[in-house]
């Protein structure tokens, strides 16, 4: 079924004086926001700092470099931030290091919970205001959390509910640090339910995952090891404990707008225990809108993380409008950079297409787009299609099943993996693209 005189819806964008014009420019310009307002950071938190940077910070508290090593195990390890708790160190020096080391820096306003239990979207109030998301969500084989980046995103698509908030400033490290360890106190306090239901994407098939880097389903990326009545296999620690086992950048924000407090954050993720949580880099995903520079930035670091490119069309005219920074970094210019990525790396990418009804669903969109992915090469990418879920006002809405199916046929015909993810969380509006924070829901 070739669809190539199906209708061409394209976005519709309404600016801040009421107008709406159909691409996101105004006096010709995108509006976009790379840099964020100069706004006060949140007070130093011990995740911030590398472990010479604890060791020093320890010694002018007048303790040996030694307790910084202790601090780490407690925080990383064992998800502790009250030094009241911390038996091993000195009782008088308790509260200055609280003080020092760990003013609160993310207040839960509240959670939200799928009826299953195996999703918790929660919403933080941050030192100065700002309220960000993290949503955290168990699979069959991982516990994956989607971690902010920033208040807000300066980024400016149409169809994400973040992007219609505009950017009030970067996380800082430890805010994003810090949605992991208080996760992993969630988990730990056995908040999460301990089983997942099988996700079910729109095509009535095992879905992919959030953050599974190679695409596969979690089914297809059993182990084997997952007895009866046993706990899930792959999300305990060593100890037994389960915490979380991969993070992804796709809460609010362009993680590579914020290059050095990411890639900060990605240190403390990935440093060996006890100085870390001591992951390995596959299991961390960063997502961009495409920032090349960026891309190409963090394909020469010495951490080999997973990237995913936010496509979402692969003819620049569609793309323009659904991601004003096309404007800048056309689609051409992306994919070359994932490519490179996976060059560099050796790690496989994904690209995430929001498949929106009439918008860039048609049938030679999907072919353009294997043609694109195979010029470059072949086993280098995978594609990784998710429905779009529905943000407030928006008049765009989710494929239709079949074109879905037909999208993904020709992508899988043209030897480009391909696999539907699931849409976790868009009862508890956790899904992707429906964080807005507003504290309303
Ligand atoms: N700024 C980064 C990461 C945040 S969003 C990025 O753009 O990649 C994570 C993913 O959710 C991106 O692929 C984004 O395009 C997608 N997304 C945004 N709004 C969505 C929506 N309404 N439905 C489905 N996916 C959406």
């Amino acid at each position: 079924m070739s669809n190539t005189r199906r209708k061409q819806v394209r976005p519709v964008v309404e600016h801040e004086d009421g107008t709406t014009s159909k691409t996101p420019t105004r006096d010709g310009r995108p509006l976009l926001n790379f840099r964020a307002p100069r706004v006060t950071q949140p007070p130093r938190h011990f995740a911030d700092m590398s472990m010479e940077e604890r060791q020093e910070a320890v010694r002018e508290l007048g303790l040996p470099a030694f307790r910084a090593k202790q601090l780490s195990n407690h925080y990383f390890q064992r998800n502790i931030t009250d030094p009241a708790l911390m038996t091993d160190i000195p009782a008088d020096k308790r509260d200055a290091l609280a003080e020092a080391f760990f003013p609160p820096l993310l207040t839960e306003v509240h959670r939200l919970k799928t009826k299953n239990g195996d999703t918790i979207k929660f919403l933080w109030r941050l030192f100065d205001g700002a309220l960000v998301e993290s949503v955290l969500m168990r699979y069959r084989n991982r516990i994956t959390l989607c971690v902010s980046s920033q208040c807000g995103c300066g980024m400016n698509c149409p169809f994400c509910a973040t992007g219609q908030q505009g950017l009030t400033r970067n996380m800082s490290t430890a805010e994003i640090v810090e949605q992991v360890v208080r996760a992993n106190q969630v988990i730990a306090a056995g908040e999460l339910a301990p089983t997942a239901e099988p996700d079910i994407n729109m095509l009535g098939e095992q879905a992919a995952a959030v953050g599974d880097e190679s695409g596969e389903t979690d089914a297809g990326a059993d182990t084997g090891n997952d007895s009866a009545g046993a706990k899930p296999s792959g999300t305990q620690t060593p100890a037994g404990e389960e915490r979380v086992t991969n993070i992804v950048f796709m809460g609010m924000g362009e993680p590579l707008a914020n290059y050095k407090r990411v890639m900060n954050a990605i240190r403390r993720f990935t440093d060996a225990a006890p100085h870390g949580l001591g992951m390995s880099p596959r299991r961390i995903t960063v997502s961009t809108v495409g920032l090349v520079p960026g891309i190409r930035k963090l394909m020469n670091e010495d951490i080999p993380v997973t990237f995913a490119l936010s496509l979402h069309a692969p003819d620049d005219g569609l793309r323009n409008e659904m991601i004003p920074v096309n404007t800048r970094w056309n689609a051409d210019e992306a994919i070359d950079a994932a490519y490179d990525y996976y060059r560099t790396t050796g790690r496989r990418v994904s690209i995430e297409y929001a498949l929106i009804k009439d918008m860039n669903d048609h049938a030679w969109r999907a072919d353009l787009l294997a043609k694109k992915l195979n010029a470059r090469g072949r086993g280098w990418v995978h594609v990784n299609p998710i429905p779009l879920n529905p943000t407030p006002g928006s008049v765009w809405t989710a494929s239709e099943p079949k074109v879905a199916q037909e999208f993904v046929d020709r992508l899988v015909a043209a030897g480009v993996p391909t696999t539907i993810r699931d849409t976790r969380g868009q009862d508890i509006d956790g899904a992707c693209g429906q964080l807005a924070a507003t504290g309303e829901d």
